[in-house]
Parts: C-alpha cells; structure tokens; sequence
C-alpha cells in the first residue's frame, strides 16, 4: 500500500507554496488508496515557531486535507533516535567530534535514484555530498537521521518533496544503504517561482493559507489553483475539484519546469468557482466569512431577497470579501459635497415626475439618461448620489432588490 507523508518543520506560518507539498503528497494517497500521514518535524529546537504549528494544522483542516491516525512530533521520539545513531556509531559510519556525531559519505561512490516526477536518473558522487551531522551536541537528532528513521519506521513509500531537497537525498540514500534498508521513491516537486523568476516568497504576494481564507478566497479554488502549480492532467478544463483532482492525480503528469505564481490567475480562479458554488453552499460560505458583520447577516437572513442577490452577487464577486462591497448600503459610503447635494436634490424632483409611484428598471434607466443629456451628470455621479457609494450592483438589480426606498433614502441623504 502507499503511504506518503507532510513532514512540516514548524519553523514560520507556510505560504501556499509549503501547502501545495501537502496538496500533491494528499492527491498521490487518495489517488492510490494509500495513506497519507502528518510528521511534524520539531527537532531544530532553535528555529520551532510557537504558532507555526497550529497554523499548519489550521490549514490542512481548513482545507479538508484530512490525515490518517494521529499527528507524530519528532521531539518526542528522541531516546529512537539514538538508538539509531548508536548503531551507525556501532558500524563506524560515523563519528563523533566536537559533542556532534557526524556522517561522510564515501568518496567515489555514486548514489542515485530515478526521480518520481522527472523520470530522470539523478545522480551525485559521495566526494560531492558535505559531510553532515546526525546527532547534535543537544542531543536532537538533525534533519537528515529523523527523516530516514521515520521514513522508514513509518513504512513511507514515496517522499514527495520541494526540489530543494534534491541535494539532502544522496545522504540519506546513504544512510538507508548504511542501515541495510530499502529507500523509498524520492519524487522532488519544481519549486514555485515569483514573477520575477525567484524562488517565491512573501514578497511575491505569496501569503498563507489562513491569509487567503480572510481575504474571501474560497477552499475549492485554492486547491485547484495549488494542484495546477505543477500539475497539469492535460484538457482544456482547468477547473477541478479536490475529488476530481484525487482521480486524476499521477506524478508523471507534474511538470519538471518550476510553475510561476500568478495571483491574477488565482484571483480569476476564485471567481469561477464562486460563480459555480450552489447558492447554498455559497450563503454558508459567507455566513462562516460575515460572521461578525451585522449588515451582511441580516442580509443574508432576508428570505425574500436572498436569493436573488446571490444570484446577482455571484456573478460579479471574485471574492467573498467583494459581497459586501457589492450589497453593503453602508460600506464604501461617503457624504455628499455640497455640489453632489444640489445634484441629488434635482434628480429626485425629476425621479418623482417622471416615475411617480411606479419605478420599474426600465423608466429608471430612461429618466437617469435623460438626467445625464439634459444635465451633463455623469453616471458615475449619478450612480454614487443615487447609492451613498463609488461602486456596487448595477442599479436596475439595486431597484428589483431594494425597491425605491433605497435610492430615494440616499437621494435624500438619510
Ligand atoms: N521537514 C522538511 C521540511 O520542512 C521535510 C522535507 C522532506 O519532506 O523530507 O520541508
């Protein structure tokens, strides 16, 4: 059976390019039916994050990236590392100085192995490889010794990883050949560039997953948006759900050319999955985003008109932060200059003329152009004293929405 694993060091809060490791290693397990494990590598006890950790697990829940049986910390398992390190000791494959125990590979001896995603033999010899520690003089075990225990105790199959760790895998191929035991297939994933062609970072506008969910992304298109860095299952169809993507998901089809972050996209993205979601699974959505904003709940709770603007909101969010710009009465407001006031003052005695008690969209829209011929008003301007606010749905929606009341309220600047 296959059984893979997210090894985090719980070093800073992950940007979505640390979570896409999760995403794939996640797809390749539920692809295979195999089992996909959380390790939580805690042993560079200088570098642990006190909220590091949480936020991962924060994330992955979030998400729905569920993991089998329980969450394993490596600085738990200290006294199983020595053992470890005391046999390579043992077999004088390594040794001891300054209170570190060390490890050097032999010289002019290969170690190689055919990636799982490039498909390429990857080879280096033992002269190139720096010698490494394993056990440091504070008695934790590093990087290298921890992952290949665990590995190995863990019966991992696959180690589906950033590319950066390309250079690690010879010394633990060593160790595995030290150990006598069979390596796993080592599958290095390309590292996500920024725009600018670096590796990415916060700079790139390369935030945390946590990050995102506040902004009004939704959990459907950040997964899809993480799985095509990478991967491309081939058809024209990019949008995909996690489902879809556990099905599909093999590690030939990831691309050996490193993805570039494209926030537009993963705007664009959010957008189309917005204007898919089911109207309920959508209002849950922005029960759970609006939780604390009373305007939006009572929104939301008006059975008459609720459904109709999810309707309209939904084809104009890219997020769900957007909802509230585009129904709010209040957000975005600003008062009226005194000129804007003079303004509002005219189009409503012409308003009520025209219209008197029957507004439909239609004679709306006729009196409002005739307004911007015969006054020279923009309708920006008009749009802005007939709303209190810069931008929002268009104003026949407006009108079947909230009816009159709305516009004559802010015409009367109420
Ligand atoms: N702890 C390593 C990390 O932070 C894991 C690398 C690996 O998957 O082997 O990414």
């Amino acid at each position: 059976m296959i059984k893979v694993r997210f090894a985090p060091s719980p070093t800073g809060i992950p940007h979505i390019g640390n979570t896409r490791t999760a995403l794939f290693n996640y797809l390749y397990a539920k692809h295979n039916r195999g089992e996909f494990i959380v390790r939580i590598e805690d042993t560079d006890r200088k570098r642990v994050v006190k909220e590091a950790e949480q936020a991962i697990i924060d994330i992955l829940d979030w998400l729905g990236l569920e993991w089998d049986g329980e969450i394993v910390h490596q600085s738990e398992r200290l006294d199983l590392y020595k053992k470890y390190v005391q046999e390579l000791l043992d077999k004088k494959v390594a040794h001891e100085r300054e209170g570190a125990v060390w490890v050097r590979l032999p010289e002019n001896k290969v170690y190689e192995w055919i990636d799982g995603v490039a498909g390429k033999k990857i080879s280096f010899n033992g002269k190139d490889v720096d010698e490494f520690v394993i056990l440091k003089s504070d008695g934790f075990p590093t990087y290298h010794l921890a992952n290949v225990v665990d590995d190995h105790l863990m019966g991992i199959t696959d180690v589906i990883r950033g590319e950066e760790w390309i250079s690690s895998t010879p010394k633990h191929l060593y160790l595995y050949a030290c150990f006598g035991w069979k390596p796993p297939v080592f599958a290095h994933l390309p590292v996500i560039l920024g725009t600018d062609k670096s590796k990415l970072s916060k700079r790139h506008g390369a935030k945390s997953i946590l990050d995102y969910r506040d902004e009004g992304y939704v959990k459907e298109a950040l997964l899809n948006y993480m799985a095509l860095l990478g991967w491309n299952p081939g058809g024209d169809n990019e949008q995909m759900s996690l489902a879809q993507m556990c099905k599909s998901f093999t590690l030939e089809k990831v691309n050996t050319a490193n993805p570039i972050f494209d926030i537009k996209k993963l705007q664009w993205l959010n957008g189309v999955w917005i204007r898919t979601l089911k109207n309920d699974v959508l209002e849950k959505k922005l029960l759970e985003y609006y939780l604390k904003n009373k305007e939006m709940l009572t929104v939301l709770s008006n059975k008459t008109t609720k459904g109709l603007i999810l309707d309209l909101a939904k084809t104009r969010m890219r997020t769900l932060a957007d909802f509230e710009k585009l129904v709010s009465e209040k957000q975005l407001k600003r008062k009226y200059t005194k000129e804007e006031r003079g303004i509002a003052e005219q189009l409503l005695v012409q308003l009520e003329s025209d219209l008197s008690d029957e507004w439909t969209e239609e004679s709306l829209i006729d009196s409002l152009r005739k307004f911007n011929k015969e006054k020279n008003i923009s309708f920006k301007t008009i749009y802005f004293i007939l709303t209190g606010k810069e931008q929002g749905l268009p104003l026949g929606e407006l009108l079947r929405i909230y009816h009159k009341d709305f516009f004559i309220k802010n015409l009367k600047g109420e």
